[in-house]
């Protein structure tokens, strides 16, 4: 491809940025990224109502988090600005001039009420309606002569018949065509002269040289309408490309019935962006029959509109978490080290100030925790342990493995053991404790739960010796201690 490609991502701030919208983010992103493009991020915020400034900087941190930077838009500027819809007026009435000199758009007087009567007529006769082209006879020196004077009236489009049927060349799904005699004459400006989204989106695309559309087909059967717009405009008409959408596992249109959906949401559960960003890229496109690990640079490398499906796809949940588990792992101890600060600050267990003190400590604690996390935001509970002062030990552990038969002995020798080495290594530590079966006759497994129990408060934990060594010598006694059934009473 040698044309100069020029795409957008243009959501409505009526929310925060969704799973879907993130989707086609990436995809815009990846596409403009691949051909040496821009990617621009326009905000439609036209629906004055529902749109607010709050959804615009939710949407514009999670595109942030995601890694999806944008060449022109909010923040960034560019030539074709300003990128909100809400301050491109100018546009709106320039285009509206535009069509008033080329005749194909005209005023239209008709009333609400008299427009809802003759579709009423229709429903009755459940014949399809559009508008009836009432005020498309007005002879044109009389209709701006009208319309100029303040009378009250929209414009619609004058669609061209005798351009025939509409037909694209969906770069996703091929060859798309609609009849032009289903099609009515839209309102592109309202009353109150306000755009309609037909009109301000195909204006938008056209000002700011948008050679590709790609988005989600629940606008696929907006898009004759778009058509007709730029026709009426007798501007270029861009490549559209209609990606199949997310459903949930049952079938239906992914939405908060299905749980989480908003991309923010995904990183406040621990969700590495580069595992949303992998997974998500793979909801309707694939490099090929078998790879599903990908990094930023091949979906860059490797994005193609070909490969993109014409099917939903199905949001699996446990898959994205499986995945999450992938590249947590991935890190690497000193990638988790640093990525874990600032749940453990979150989570109250490190001050900010000292974080930098404790990185060769959370150097160590990152290989006993990256096997057993799928998501950052388990890694604080799972580690409590090594930061409280003191830990309440679970009662349903303390009744199972601390009143056990043995246990209390084996509390004891493993405390006259620990003090004892010189080193407290996690090797020496593991020595020391297999010898209480050797010495008291308990048996080890549970002499080694009475230790787990006391030291970290719950039967489950990460790995013993080294959490022991982490812990350090005093807390580590001061627990086993305190833990004894003697103690308790
Ligand atoms: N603002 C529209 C939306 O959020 C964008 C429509 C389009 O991509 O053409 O659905």
């Amino acid at each position: 491809m040698t044309e100069h490609v020029r795409v957008r991502f243009a959501p409505s701030p009526t929310g925060n940025l969704h799973i879907g919208g993130a989707r086609t983010a990436i995809y815009n992103w990846a596409f403009a990224r691949h051909h040496g493009g821009e990617f621009i991020l326009r905000i439609d915020d036209t629906d004055k109502e529902r749109s607010t400034d709050e959804n615009t900087t939710q949407i514009l941190r999670a595109m942030r988090w995601l890694g999806l930077d944008w060449d022109e838009g909010p923040e960034v500027g560019g030539d074709a600005g300003p990128y909100y819809q809400t301050q491109r007026g100018k546009f709106y009435a320039e285009a509206l001039e535009t069509l008033k000199a080329n005749g194909h758009a005209y005023p239209c007087f008709c009333t609400p009420e008299a427009i809802e009567a003759k579709r009423e007529a229709a429903r009755s006769e459940s014949n399809f309606w559009g508008y009836d082209r009432t005020c498309r006879s007005i002879p044109r020196d009389e209709a701006l002569a009208r319309a100029k004077a303040g009378e009250p009236h929209v414009w619609r489009v004058k669609v061209q018949d005798e351009l025939g049927d509409i037909t694209i060349n969906d770069a996703i799904r091929g060859e798309v065509s609609w009849p032009v005699n289903v099609m009515d004459d839209f309102i592109l400006v309202r009353t109150d002269g306000s755009p309609t989204y037909m009109f301000a989106t195909v204006v938008d695309d056209w000002k700011m040289g948008i050679t590709h559309i790609i988005r989600g087909d629940d606008h696929l059967s907006n898009t004759p309408r778009q058509i007709a717009v730029y026709q009426a405009l007798e501007a270029e008409i861009p490549t559209f490309a209609h990606m199949g959408l997310i459903f949930g596992a049952d079938g239906k249109r992914l939405s908060k019935r299905h749980g989480a959906t908003s991309v923010e949401s995904y990183a406040e559960e621990g969700y590495l962006s580069e595992a949303l960003l992998n997974y998500l890229s793979l909801l309707g496109w694939s490099i090929d029959e078998t790879t599903t690990l990908f990094d930023r640079e091949r979906l860059i490398a490797e994005f193609d509109l070909a490969r993109v499906s014409n099917n939903p796809s199905v949001w699996d949940p446990e898959k994205l978490e499986w995945m999450n588990g992938v590249y947590i792992r991935e890190l690497g101890d000193e990638g988790l080290a640093q990525r874990m600060v600032p749940w453990l600050i979150e989570a109250g267990l490190l001050d900010a100030e000292r974080a930098a003190d404790r990185h060769e400590w959370l150097l160590e604690l990152a290989p006993l925790i990256s096997e057993r996390v799928k998501t950052m935001s388990e890694i604080a509970p799972m580690v409590t342990f090594l930061f409280a002062d003191e830990i309440v030990i679970d009662e349903a552990s303390r009744e199972k493995v601390l009143a056990k038969e043995g246990a209390g002995r084996s509390l004891d020798v493993a405390a006259q053991l620990l003090e004892a080495l010189d080193e407290f290594s996690a090797e020496a530590i593991e020595a020391a404790l297999r010898s209480i079966h050797e010495i008291t006759g308990v048996k080890a497994k549970i002499a080694f739960q009475a230790v787990r129990v006391a030291v970290t408060g719950t039967a489950v934990s990460p790995p013993l010796f080294e959490s022991i060594a982490l812990l350090g010598r005093e807390r580590t006694l001061a627990r086993i201690i305190a833990a004894r059934p003697s103690s308790a009473l």
